[in-house]
Protein backbone atom coordinates (compact mmCIF):
# COMPACT_ATOMS: atom_id res chain seq x y z
CA UNK A 1 0.00 0.00 0.00
CA UNK A 2 1.25 3.25 -1.14
CA UNK A 3 -0.61 5.70 1.17
CA UNK A 4 0.09 9.10 3.07
CA UNK A 5 -0.92 8.06 6.63
CA UNK A 6 -1.95 10.68 9.44
CA UNK A 7 0.69 9.89 11.78
CA UNK A 8 0.85 10.15 15.21
CA UNK A 9 4.47 11.57 16.79
CA UNK A 10 7.23 8.82 17.49
CA UNK A 11 4.06 5.94 16.11
CA UNK A 12 6.08 3.66 14.55
CA UNK A 13 4.89 2.43 10.98
CA UNK A 14 5.07 -0.47 8.77
CA UNK A 15 6.58 -0.11 5.46
CA UNK A 16 5.99 -3.56 3.93
CA UNK A 17 8.43 -5.52 2.38
CA UNK A 18 8.52 -4.29 -1.59
CA UNK A 19 6.36 -1.16 -0.91
CA UNK A 20 7.00 2.69 -0.90
CA UNK A 21 5.48 5.24 0.73
CA UNK A 22 5.65 9.39 0.61
CA UNK A 23 5.83 10.83 3.89
CA UNK A 24 5.73 15.33 4.18
CA UNK A 25 7.86 16.92 6.90
CA UNK A 26 8.03 20.04 7.99
CA UNK A 27 11.41 21.71 8.41
CA UNK A 28 13.01 20.48 12.02
CA UNK A 29 10.82 17.00 11.72
CA UNK A 30 12.91 14.28 12.03
CA UNK A 31 12.22 10.83 10.18
CA UNK A 32 13.51 7.57 12.00
CA UNK A 33 14.18 5.02 9.46
CA UNK A 34 14.89 1.25 11.55
CA UNK A 35 15.86 -1.60 9.51
CA UNK A 36 14.15 -3.64 11.35
CA UNK A 37 15.66 -7.31 9.79
CA UNK A 38 18.84 -5.49 8.96
CA UNK A 39 19.92 -5.84 5.45
CA UNK A 40 17.13 -4.01 3.90
CA UNK A 41 18.15 -1.48 1.71
CA UNK A 42 15.66 1.35 1.78
CA UNK A 43 15.84 4.28 -1.77
CA UNK A 44 15.15 7.53 -0.58
CA UNK A 45 14.21 10.57 -2.41
CA UNK A 46 13.36 14.03 -1.14
CA UNK A 47 11.60 16.65 -2.85
CA UNK A 48 10.29 20.54 -2.74
CA UNK A 49 6.73 20.25 -2.32
CA UNK A 50 6.61 23.60 -3.87
CA UNK A 51 8.37 22.53 -6.95
CA UNK A 52 9.31 18.80 -7.67
CA UNK A 53 11.58 19.67 -9.89
CA UNK A 54 13.97 20.57 -7.00
CA UNK A 55 14.63 17.50 -5.65
CA UNK A 56 17.87 15.78 -3.70
CA UNK A 57 20.90 14.92 -5.76
CA UNK A 58 23.40 12.43 -5.16
CA UNK A 59 25.62 14.40 -8.40
CA UNK A 60 25.39 17.72 -6.13
CA UNK A 61 25.49 16.19 -2.45
CA UNK A 62 28.99 14.38 -3.26
CA UNK A 63 31.33 17.49 -4.09
CA UNK A 64 29.31 19.12 -1.06
CA UNK A 65 31.14 16.32 1.35
CA UNK A 66 34.03 15.40 -0.71
CA UNK A 67 33.39 11.83 -0.23
CA UNK A 68 30.70 8.83 -1.71
CA UNK A 69 28.31 8.61 1.12
CA UNK A 70 27.14 10.82 4.01
CA UNK A 71 28.15 10.50 7.60
CA UNK A 72 26.56 11.26 10.42
CA UNK A 73 26.69 14.97 10.70
CA UNK A 74 26.41 15.81 6.49
CA UNK A 75 23.72 17.38 4.92
CA UNK A 76 22.12 16.14 1.37
CA UNK A 77 21.52 19.00 -1.09
CA UNK A 78 19.33 19.39 -4.03
CA UNK A 79 19.79 20.18 -7.80
CA UNK A 80 19.58 23.76 -6.38
CA UNK A 81 22.34 23.33 -3.67
CA UNK A 82 20.28 23.84 -1.06
CA UNK A 83 20.30 21.86 2.25
CA UNK A 84 17.07 19.44 2.14
CA UNK A 85 17.86 16.59 4.63
CA UNK A 86 20.72 16.53 7.30
CA UNK A 87 21.89 12.79 8.66
CA UNK A 88 21.88 13.33 12.12
CA UNK A 89 22.19 10.33 13.32
CA UNK A 90 23.43 6.53 12.50
CA UNK A 91 23.50 3.22 14.19
CA UNK A 92 24.25 1.83 11.54
CA UNK A 93 28.42 0.98 9.99
CA UNK A 94 28.05 4.21 7.75
CA UNK A 95 27.51 1.90 4.69
CA UNK A 96 25.24 3.53 2.59
CA UNK A 97 25.09 4.44 -1.34
CA UNK A 98 24.80 6.84 -3.98
CA UNK A 99 25.92 5.75 -7.22
CA UNK A 100 23.36 2.83 -8.32
CA UNK A 101 20.17 4.40 -10.32
CA UNK A 102 16.94 2.96 -8.53
CA UNK A 103 16.01 -0.26 -9.52
CA UNK A 104 13.01 -0.54 -12.58
CA UNK A 105 11.12 -2.84 -14.54
CA UNK A 106 13.82 -2.69 -17.16
CA UNK A 107 16.41 -3.88 -14.31
CA UNK A 108 14.41 -7.09 -14.22
CA UNK A 109 13.91 -7.68 -17.27
CA UNK A 110 17.79 -7.91 -17.76
CA UNK A 111 18.03 -9.65 -15.00
CA UNK A 112 16.14 -12.30 -16.78
CA UNK A 113 12.37 -12.01 -14.84
CA UNK A 114 9.72 -12.80 -17.06
CA UNK A 115 6.18 -10.55 -16.05
CA UNK A 116 5.94 -7.79 -13.23
CA UNK A 117 8.42 -7.42 -10.21
CA UNK A 118 7.87 -4.66 -7.97
CA UNK A 119 10.54 -1.77 -8.40
CA UNK A 120 11.80 1.05 -6.42
CA UNK A 121 10.84 3.44 -9.51
CA UNK A 122 7.77 2.33 -9.41
CA UNK A 123 7.57 2.34 -5.71
CA UNK A 124 7.92 6.29 -6.33
CA UNK A 125 5.74 7.47 -9.08
CA UNK A 126 2.67 5.14 -6.70
CA UNK A 127 3.57 6.73 -3.47
CA UNK A 128 3.47 10.23 -5.09
CA UNK A 129 0.59 9.18 -7.04
CA UNK A 130 -1.14 8.80 -3.41
CA UNK A 131 -0.21 12.32 -3.14
CA UNK A 132 -1.63 13.19 -6.19
CA UNK A 133 1.73 14.44 -6.99
CA UNK A 134 3.78 13.03 -10.42
CA UNK A 135 7.30 13.50 -11.25
CA UNK A 136 8.66 12.94 -15.13
CA UNK A 137 12.20 11.92 -13.81
CA UNK A 138 13.91 9.54 -11.12
CA UNK A 139 16.37 11.55 -9.47
CA UNK A 140 19.68 8.83 -8.37
CA UNK A 141 18.00 7.79 -4.96
CA UNK A 142 20.21 7.59 -1.64
CA UNK A 143 20.37 4.24 -1.27
CA UNK A 144 20.50 3.88 2.35
CA UNK A 145 21.73 0.80 4.20
CA UNK A 146 23.05 -0.04 0.54
CA UNK A 147 26.72 -1.62 0.28
CA UNK A 148 27.93 -0.97 -2.37
CA UNK A 149 32.16 -1.32 -2.55
CA UNK A 150 34.29 0.49 -4.38
CA UNK A 151 37.23 -0.77 -5.18
CA UNK A 152 40.94 0.79 -6.35
CA UNK A 153 40.73 0.03 -9.65
CA UNK A 154 37.25 1.55 -9.91
CA UNK A 155 35.37 -1.77 -10.19
CA UNK A 156 32.18 -1.78 -7.70
CA UNK A 157 30.13 -4.12 -6.58
CA UNK A 158 26.59 -5.08 -5.32
CA UNK A 159 26.99 -6.71 -1.85
CA UNK A 160 24.50 -7.03 1.11
CA UNK A 161 24.34 -5.29 3.66
CA UNK A 162 26.38 -4.69 6.74
CA UNK A 163 23.39 -2.88 9.22
CA UNK A 164 21.99 -5.20 11.60
CA UNK A 165 18.62 -5.69 13.04
CA UNK A 166 17.41 -2.30 14.88
CA UNK A 167 19.70 -0.22 13.37
CA UNK A 168 18.85 3.06 12.34
CA UNK A 169 19.23 6.14 10.58
CA UNK A 170 17.72 9.58 11.83
CA UNK A 171 16.87 12.06 8.68
CA UNK A 172 16.18 15.97 9.80
CA UNK A 173 14.10 17.89 7.44
CA UNK A 174 16.39 21.08 6.05
CA UNK A 175 13.02 22.33 4.58
CA UNK A 176 9.73 21.58 3.99
CA UNK A 177 10.11 17.93 2.45
CA UNK A 178 8.09 15.33 0.72
CA UNK A 179 10.22 12.21 1.28
CA UNK A 180 9.87 9.02 -0.74
CA UNK A 181 11.10 5.71 0.54
CA UNK A 182 11.26 2.23 -1.02
CA UNK A 183 11.74 -0.89 0.60
CA UNK A 184 13.65 -2.38 -2.32
CA UNK A 185 11.99 -5.25 -3.76
CA UNK A 186 15.56 -6.32 -5.32
CA UNK A 187 15.82 -10.66 -4.53
CA UNK A 188 17.69 -11.26 -7.97
CA UNK A 189 20.99 -9.90 -6.52
CA UNK A 190 22.13 -9.84 -2.78
CA UNK A 191 21.38 -5.90 -2.15
CA UNK A 192 18.84 -6.96 0.37
CA UNK A 193 20.39 -10.47 1.57
CA UNK A 194 18.02 -12.08 -1.14
CA UNK A 195 14.58 -11.73 1.00
CA UNK A 196 13.38 -8.29 1.11
CA UNK A 197 11.75 -7.65 4.56
CA UNK A 198 9.48 -4.91 6.31
CA UNK A 199 11.07 -1.51 7.66
CA UNK A 200 9.95 0.77 10.25
CA UNK A 201 9.76 4.72 10.84
CA UNK A 202 8.89 7.23 12.88
CA UNK A 203 8.45 11.06 12.88
CA UNK A 204 9.43 13.47 15.15
ZN1 LIG B 1 15.18 -1.24 -5.60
Amino acid sequence: MNTMTSIQPGERIRLPARRGVAIRLERGQILTLINTHGQQVVDTWAFNPDDLREAMSMEHSRPFWLKLNPRQGDSLVTNQRRKILTLTEDTTPGVHDTLVAACDPTRYRQLGVVGHHDSCNENLFLALDALGLAVTETPSPLNLFMNVPVYQDGRIEFAAPVSEAGQYVRLKAEMDVIVVLSACPQDITAVNGMSPQDVHYSIS
